[in-house]
């Protein structure tokens, strides 16, 4: 451990609450998709912050917009009309079926909006006392109560009881069982098309729209957390588009500013009609300066063909994953995901690996012990990728 490491270290451990566990390293420097530590070292970033930096470090465009926004105007809160706002919200829009557009700080808060807007929807629009959201088991929502509660893994609330009522959980992929759980009382189902923090799981086209149609008949809301595999990650602009799906609300933060706080909802004109002037607010969603920045970045997704890239760039690293699987039976057990957003789980316990590619300067995540997550900014080279690939195998070799 190098003094400069040592020393962030031992700061935090007195300074900071002790909620993450985190990787033993501190950045100091990115470009593009790579990073610098605080020594000097370079890595290759397969991570992009957790499907944050889309767009990867320092992007040229981006950080001329957050210099020019930041010496005009920075907030001025939702009191007010602004222009930014409604320049991001144009642009969002353009790239789905949606047509409004609310504008807050996270993922969980996006999360929060849109199960807002669909008990209110129901008791408003719909003229149902329904309340009650279902979401499927693996998934993941967000942090605060309420999508705690909708996240129902007990690991994560252990300690912070009593979570909000109106939540209830099925098992991903069993169409009857959510058949069964649709009530008089429900309101919406919520759902990832692909489980990120649940290891990468894609749900199947059939079951997706098994469930669309489901809520259709029984007159529900059909609502998307694309928190994670939205901003072209999956090869779509949004992975509902992959199936075909048309879901009433969709959530939204991540890549949305590229690394600066922001989430969203996308909801379509029937559904949004849920919220009428002062029954959801935030002070600083949408604001100005942010809003400039997530502005630019749906711009330039747009402009270069990010979903594209994403898909072929996709497809190559997956048949590159799938040939080593082959080469290694009974290491790897399943490649996952689409587009850019990777999962590559292993027999056993993948720690050693994971430590051994982060000690080679290939930053990536390790989830659920022996799944190897790849979430890189869409800009990463296919030469980063290769590599990553010849390194993993030598990591196969020495593990
Ligand atoms: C990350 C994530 C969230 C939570 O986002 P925060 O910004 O951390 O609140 C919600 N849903 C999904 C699918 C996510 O990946």
């Amino acid at each position: 451990m190098s003094q400069a490491f040592a020393d962030v270290k031992e700061r935090e451990e007195i300074l900071l609450c002790r909620t993450y566990g985190r990787y033993p390293l501190a950045f100091a420097r990115g470009k593009g998709a790579r990073l610098w530590d605080v020594d000097g070292r370079e890595y290759v970033d397969l991570l992009a912050g957790i499907a944050v930096t889309v767009l990867g470090h320092s992007h040229e465009e981006l950080c001329a917009v957050v210099a020019r926004q930041a010496g005009r105007l920075w907030h001025v809160s939702n009191l007010f009309y602004q222009r930014n706002q409604l320049e991001l919200a144009e642009k969002l829009l353009s790239t789905s079926h949606h047509s409004r557009a609310f504008f807050c700080n996270s993922g969980a808060e996006a999360n929060e909006a849109a199960i807002k807007l669909a008990r209110r929807h129901m008791r408003h629009v719909k003229k149902r006392d329904a309340a009650e959201i279902i979401t499927l088991t693996g998934c993941f929502h967000g942090r605060t109560l309420g999508t705690l509660a909708a996240t129902a893994r007990d690991n994560l609330s252990e300690g912070f009881a009593p979570l909000p009522e109106g939540f209830v959980q099925v098992a991903a992929g069993d169409l009857e069982a959510l058949g069964s759980a649709v009530t008089p009382s429900t309101a919406a189902v919520l759902l990832e098309v692909v489980q990120g923090e649940g290891g990468v799981v894609p749900l199947s086209a059939e079951y997706l729209r098994g469930v669309e149609a489901l809520c259709r008949e029984k007159d529900i809301l059909f609502m998307c957390d694309e928190v994670q595999t939205g901003m072209c990650r999956t090869g779509r602009f949004w992975a509902f588009q992959l199936h075909g799906l048309r879901p009433d609300v969709i959530s939204v933060a991540k890549g949305l500013a590229n690394g600066l706080p922001m989430g969203a909802i996308l909801a379509t004109e029937e559904a949004a009609g849920g919220f009428e002037p002062g029954s959801h607010a935030t002070t600083f969603g949408g604001g100005e300066l942010i809003s400039a920045v997530a502005a630019k970045t749906v711009e330039i997704l747009l402009r270069d063909k990010m979903a594209e890239r994403a898909a072929a760039l996709g497809t190559h690293l997956r048949s590159r994953l799938e040939d080593l699987a082959s080469r290694y039976p009974g290491k790897i057990s399943e490649v996952r995901g689409p587009g850019l957003m990777t999962g590559i789980e292993f027999a056993s316990d993948a720690r050693k690996i994971w430590e051994y590619l982060l000690d080679r300067g290939y930053v990536c995540n390790l989830s659920h012990e022996k799944i190897l997550r790849l979430l890189p900014p869409l800009v990463v080279g296919q030469a980063d990728l290769d590599a990553f690939v010849a390194e993993l195998e030598r990591a196969l070799q020495v593990q």
